[in-house]
């Protein structure tokens, strides 16, 4: 299993980073622009000097959801479904992150 990496500012072993660092911050997403996962779009901006693209619909069946605790890599279905949960190590996700989605992956409430 290759792993793409992770970037971003002070990200912790579970993907918790200098933005976001609750219990449940664990989730990485991975970005169409760089192709990296980051914990956050403040780290990707942090680390990069491009605007951040959001995971594309068309691209919906390959992983772009990452978590932080037993480093499983999934969909955006998947992570859609999983009433936030770890679909593979059912650790808890925040769901704080559903507000703002589109920075991550498209909506298709545009
Ligand atoms: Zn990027
Ligand atoms: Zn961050
Ligand atoms: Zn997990």
């Amino acid at each position: 299993m290759s792993l793409l990496p992770i970037r971003g500012v002070d990200v912790g072993p579970d993907t918790r980073c200098d933005h976001y660092d609750s219990e449940l911050d664990v989730v990485a997403f991975r970005f169409a622009c760089c192709d990296a996962y980051y914990p956050c779009f403040q780290c990707h901006n942090a680390v990069t000097d491009h605007e951040a693209v959001p995971w594309p619909e068309y691209r919906f069946d390959e992983p772009s959801v990452r978590c932080g605790v037993c480093d499983a890599t999934f969909t955006v279905p998947d992570y859609l479904d999983c009433a936030y949960e770890c679909p593979n190590c059912d650790a808890p996700f925040n769901p704080g992150c559903a507000a703002h989605a589109e920075l991550y992956f498209e909506t298709g409430d545009k």
